[in-house]
């Protein structure tokens, strides 16, 4: 996808700390971490949003979950715990058009993240 920062960053056209690639995903350090252990995970696929996965993408997700559980694993991030956090649209704080799922951790972390209604 033209124009796209993280097809970019997936292809290696625009630098990132990687910490994990295979045929279909590539994951890396958020430039801008929340918290000391931030990690991007994206499909190679461009996929705007969780709006547009389909039931062609169930393997894909499931895999992204499974590479953010071993990824938080190797950080060691497991036995304190970690937030897994997919932004989606405008509401959901989205900024980058390209489906990522954010791992979280290294810091104690409430719930809720905003202001409720
Ligand atoms: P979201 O707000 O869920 O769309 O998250 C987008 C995330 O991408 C933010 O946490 C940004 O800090 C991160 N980000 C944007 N550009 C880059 C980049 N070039 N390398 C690494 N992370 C980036
Ligand atoms: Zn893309």
């Amino acid at each position: 996808m033209e124009n796209c920062i993280f097809c970019k960053i997936a292809s290696g056209a625009i630098p990132s700390k990687k910490v994990y690639e295979d045929e279909e995903i590539f994951a890396f350090h958020d430039i801008n971490p929340v918290a000391p252990i931030h990690i991007l995970i994206i499909p190679k696929k461009h996929i705007a949003s969780l709006v547009e996965v389909t039931t062609d993408d169930l393997f894909l997700l499931g895999k992204m979950m499974h590479v953010a559980k071993q990824l938080a694993a190797e950080f060691g991030l497991s036995d304190k715990g970690y937030r897994i956090n997919i932004n989606t649209n405008a509401d959901g704080g989205q900024t980058v058009f390209h489906l990522h799922v954010h791992l979280i951790g290294g810091k104690r972390m409430g719930w809720p993240p905003f202001p409720t209604i």
